[in-house]
C-alpha cells in the first residue's frame, strides 16, 4: 500500500514538474499558461502527448525536438525530476494534510521562481502575489505552520511576516541604492521575501534574510569573479535559505539565542 501511494505521489510529481516547465517557459514572458498547448521552443510544432511524458520523453528523445532535432534544455528533465522528489518526498513526510499541500505548493513556487531568476532575471509577478495571499489562507486554515494555537494569531504572525520580510528587503534594496548608487535589489525579490513572510511568520522570515546571503555567497564569488558577472540573481538563494527554514525554522531557532524572542 505504502509503495503504491508513495509511486502515485512520484507520477503526480512528474505530471506537476511538466506543468511547472510551462511556467518557467512561460511566465517571465507573461504569456498564458494554459494556451495554446505544448510547443517545442525552437520550431513551435505542437508536441504529441506520447512525445511530452515525463523524463521518459527526454531520454528517448535524446533531449532533441523531434521536428527541428534542436537541443531541449535539460532543464526541463531536472525540473521534472526535482517536482516529483519533492512530491515523494513530502508525502512521506506528511500523507495526505494541509501540510502536505502547503509545502508542495511552496518549494513548487520556489522551483519555478529559481529557474525563472537563474535564467531571465525575472521573479514572475503571477507567483508571488498570489503566492501572498494563498500564504494567508494556508495560515487561517492551518494555524500550526506560523507557530499559532488559533487562526487570528496566525493570521497575524503571517501579515507581519509579509510585511517584514518584504519591508526589509526593500530597506535592504533603498540603502544599497544610496550606497552604491544603482539598483541593488529588484523588485521580485521584495515580492518573494513578502511571500515566505506570509508562510513563515516574523520570526522565520528574518532567519531567511539573516542565512540568505551565506547561501548566496558561494555562487556571489564564483560569478562576481570567475565569470565577472554585473549582477547575481538572489532570488534562488533566498528559494533555499526559505524552504530549508519553513522545514526546520524551530529546530534553528532554538540554536541562535539571539533570535529567542
Ligand atoms: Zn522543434
Amino acid at each position: 500500500m505504502d509503495i503504491f501511494t508513495n509511486f502515485a505521489a512520484f507520477v503526480f510529481g512528474l505530471i506537476f514538474g511538466s506543468f511547472l516547465n510551462v511556467c518557467i517557459h512561460r511566465m517571465p514572458q507573461e504569456q498564458s499558461i494554459v494556451s495554446p498547448g505544448s510547443h517545442c521552443p525552437h520550431c513551435k510544432t505542437p508536441i504529441a502527448i506520447t512525445d511530452n511524458i515525463p523524463l521518459l520523453s527526454f531520454i528517448f528523445l535524446g533531449g532533441k525536438c523531434r521536428h527541428c532535432r534542436k537541443a531541449i534544455s535539460f532543464r526541463y528533465f531536472l525540473v521534472e525530476l526535482a517536482s516529483a522528489m519533492l512530491w515523494l518526498s513530502v508525502w512521506m513526510m506528511f500523507g495526505l494534510s494541509i501540510p502536505f499541500f502547503a509545502t508542495v505548493f511552496l518549494f513548487s513556487v520556489l522551483i519555478v521562481i529559481s529557474v525563472s531568476d537563474l535564467e531571465t532575471g525575472l521573479i514572475p509577478d503571477q507567483l508571488t502575489l498570489p503566492g501572498i495571499v494563498i500564504g494567508l489562507l494556508f495560515a487561517f486554515f492551518y494555524p500550526p505552520m506560523l507557530g499559532a494555537p488559533h487562526w487570528k494569531g496566525a493570521l497575524i504572525q503571517s501579515a507581519f511576516g509579509i510585511l517584514a520580510g518584504g519591508g526589509s528587503l526593500l530597506l535592504v534594496g533603498l540603502l544599497g541604492n544610496v550606497l552604491f548608487r544603482k539598483e541593488t535589489m529588484g523588485g521580485g525579490d521584495i515580492k518573494l521575501m513578502a511571500m515566505l513572510g506570509a508562510f513563515l511568520g516574523v520570526k522565520k522570515v528574518f532567519l531567511v534574510l539573516f542565512f540568505g546571503p551565506f547561501v548566496a555567497l558561494p555562487y556571489a564569488l564564483y560569478a562576481k569573479i570567475g565569470k565577472k558577472a554585473e549582477t547575481i540573481p538572489f532570488g534562488p538563494f533566498l528559494a533555499i535559505a526559505g524552504a530549508w527554514i519553513f522545514l526546520y525554522g524551530d529546530t534553528i531557532a532554538k540554536h541562535f539565542s539571539l533570535f529567542n524572542w
